[in-house]
């Protein structure tokens, strides 16, 4: 360490950058000496790998590493100018021809390494059509890495190899200051099998075998979960410490003798998240937890249960619903569940007024009102909160960050629970929703009848038109949904009106009707109760609906162009039918030559968990992180399918730590908490709530 911290020292003042080299690393985010040692190769050349020259047939697709021998540039008859190369490996030589490229001779000098993929074809002898090429070394250039070279991210003016170089010219140094500042235990990295930090980055900087680099990228890996970790259980004990939880009494009357009330018996996976949460509420400290399962796997049960542990304890409950449709919804839900222990929720939305509201308002504020089911107009106006016991947020990634702070203050001392119909893998909500604790409901209630999905092209469209016709005609309720147009709301709008004049023209004894993006919100509403009430028989609708409303006569979705649609959201959709006693069906069309694996997965599976890693495999997390929410975290290292093992010890270690000491102020954390302030310091972090 001491004064001259390479690590710390902006980049510009490395060996071989300046105030030019610095401008164009700033693009690749990379400011300072450590940066720099991170910004690890984005992919190598495996030279161990490659194609033999001597080897090469006509017809192989090949990747050759070799040196230019000799080069130039050839007109031919036809005026085209052919760049050419001898390239040469320990087992021969072969021509390379880029055909119209002439400006490559001023980039390829004799003695440079080049590596080249393309197909050999047959021209005066054999000859390689190049698509791709990579300088790897000038002549003289060092290249330590034995037979694997690293292939850095560059850009305008700086190419992979000045970065390389520069790394090269740099790396000593660093690594040699990093070498010092180890904030791991050698018991944790051997128990994990992981490299010390100067070691991972050595590898990947200069790896001898490409089979070195698996073990050193999950090395960084570990560093950015264990971190991320770090703060979400320092978000989660400020959370917890601020205001302390009720300790509620356990064995109590009132959800009890709701549970018991229930024409049915909570599913295993329902009763062993309804003992967490009462674990949670009985506990000194807050509950702070989210609720995840598919549409329609008994959330809302236990969530009702724990609202009545809270008035039990003489406390007040809220659930907040993203929208007055679905907090409307919630209403009528609860208010079928709690007859029979007599318990009367009542509403507070935008639309409640005048007296009503008046009544509602006072009655949280003096704690007469034991349950109340609302949207944010809950905390828009100075509503007061005499005893809150318990929160449920109902799909809070659908709030916004000022909201779910309005949340957290409203909620004074409250449990939190929030639920969520999204099935996410474990690995993706510990990593957006770590500072929460997670109960799963990974099981349906018995006696469902499954949705039956069918993925048609559009060849197939009049035979479904038909089909569905006969649905209708049997008295239910269809939706037709097209995606999002997120170019054009004007395109989008067109779609459907066009999609509601060709079904009116095609079913004219039915009333068609549609929803989307471009309608003021009043409308989109009324349309959607005249939906809810029977009075239309289908809906053309964007995705407007995917969280929504429940209308169990409704038996049909048919998804228009489902190639559009992530995994997550076809399911979502899907499970807008299937809420009553009825078949449903889904009907997906889209418009590729093949069914996409997409949505062969989708047809497979009414399991939305496994939908939910299979999306996570076939889209990669990058995707479903912006998905989910904005501001979500970026993973550059970690694979949260390879790494789940890697997670799953980060989570542990970092609450073990913050439990014991929460301001990491021991001797032994702080480095760590140095670490966290370098990585984190600029964000706030994405708590899930506030
Ligand atoms: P979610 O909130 O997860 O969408 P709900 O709690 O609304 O699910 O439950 C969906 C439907 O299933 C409701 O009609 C509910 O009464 C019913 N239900 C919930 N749990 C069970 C169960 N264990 N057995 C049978 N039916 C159940
Ligand atoms: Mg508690």
């Amino acid at each position: 360490m001491g004064t001259h911290s390479r690590l710390q020292s902006p980049v510009q003042y490395l060996k071989g950058v300046g105030p030019r080299r610095a401008e164009r690393f700033e693009k690749l985010g990379v400011r300072s000496g450590r940066d720099l040692l991170y910004h690890v190769p984005r992919r190598y050349e495996d030279a161990t790998r490659v194609n033999r020259i001597g080897s090469l047939r006509p017809g192989d697709e090949a990747t050759v590493i070799g040196e230019v021998v000799a080069k130039g540039v050839l007109p031919t008859r036809k005026r085209l100018r052919i760049f050419r190369a001898i390239v040469r490996d320990a087992s021969g030589r072969i021509e390379v021809a880029w055909p119209g490229q002439p400006w490559l001779d001023r980039q390829i000098s004799k003695g440079d390494l080049l590596l080249v993929t393309g197909s050999v074809g047959f021209f005066h002898g054999l000859q390689l059509r190049p698509r791709e090429h990579t300088v790897l070394a000038r002549e003289g250039e060092r290249s330590d890495g034995g037979r694997v070279f690293p292939v850095y991210a560059a850009t305008e003016g700086l190419s992979h190899r000045q970065i390389r170089n520069i790394i090269e010219d740099n790396l000593d140094p660093l690594i040699e200051e990093v070498a010092e500042r180890e904030v791991f235990p050698a018991e944790w990295l051997e128990s994990m099998r992981l490299p010390r930090l100067e070691s991972a980055l050595e590898t990947l900087h200069r790896p001898k075998e490409i089979a070195d680099v698996e073990s050193a990228t999950r090395r960084l890996a570990w560093e950015e979960l264990f971190f991320l970790q770090l703060l979400h259980a320092r978000a989660r004990h400020e959370i917890r410490s601020r205001d302390p939880g009720h300790g509620m009494r356990s064995g109590s009357n009132l959800s009890t003798s709701f549970l018991d009330a229930l024409p049915f018996r909570l599913t295993g996976a329902q009763q062993r998240a309804w003992t967490e949460i009462q674990a949670d509420m009985e506990d000194d400290a807050r509950m702070y937890r989210l609720l995840q399962g598919d549409v329609g796997s008994g959330k809302t049960v236990v969530a009702a249960a724990a609202m009545l542990k809270a008035v039990e304890n003489g406390l007040q409950s809220v659930l907040m619903a993203p929208t007055e449709l679905l907090a409307e919804q919630h209403g009528r839900t609860l208010n079928g569940l709690f007859e029979t222990v007599g318990q009367r929720p009542r509403l507070l939305t935008g639309s409640v007024t005048g007296r009503e509201r008046a009544e509602v308002l006072s009655g949280m504020a003096d704690g007469s009102l034991p349950l109340v089911i609302g949207t944010h107009a809950l905390f828009q106006e100075g509503v007061s909160f005499a005893r809150p016991g318990l929160m449920v947020i109902d799909e809070q990634h659908r709030f916004g960050v000022s909201q779910r702070r309005a949340l957290r203050d409203l909620g004074g001392s409250a449990d939190m629970l929030v639920m969520s119909a999204t099935p996410i893998p474990r690995s993706l909500a510990l990593t957006l929703y770590g500072d929460l604790d997670l109960s799963v409901i990974d099981e349906m209630p018995p006696g469902r009848r499954p949705i039956r999905t069918g993925v048609r092209s559009y060849a197939d469209r009049d035979a479904a038109l038909n089909w569905i016709r006969g649905e209708l005609a049997a008295g239910r309720q269809a939706y037709f949904v097209y995606p999002l147009i997120e170019e054009s709301e004007v395109v989008e709008a067109t779609a459907v009106n066009d999609a509601v004049t060709e079904l009116r023209h095609l079913y004219p004894e039915f009333v068609v009707e549609s929803v989307h993006g471009r309608m003021p919100p009043a409308r989109k509403d009324e349309t959607m109760r005249r939906f809810a009430a029977g009075e239309i028989a289908l809906l053309v609708a964007t995705t407007v609906i995917e969280v929504g409303i429940d209308v169990p006569n409704a038996t049909v979705m048919v998804i228009e162009h489902a190639e559009r649609f992530g995994l997550s959201q076809l399911h979502q959709l899907r499970g807008r039918v299937g809420r009553g006693a009825k078949q449903s069906w889904c009907v997906a069309f889209h418009s590729a030559e093949e069914t996409p694996p997409r949505l062969r997965a989708f047809a497979a599976t009414n399991d939305g968990f496994r939908l939910a890693r299979e999306d996570l495999r076939l889209r990669g997390q990058g995707d479903l992180f912006g998905a989910q929410q904005h501001g979500a975290p970026e993973l550059r290292f970690a694979n949260l399918e390879r790494d789940a093992d890697l997670l799953e010890q980060a989570r542990k270690r970092a609450r073990e730590i913050v439990d014991t000491d929460p301001e990491l102020s021991s001797r032994s954390h702080r480095a760590l908490a140095r670490e966290l302030v370098d990585r984190h310091a600029d964000r706030e972090v994405l708590f899930a709530i506030g």
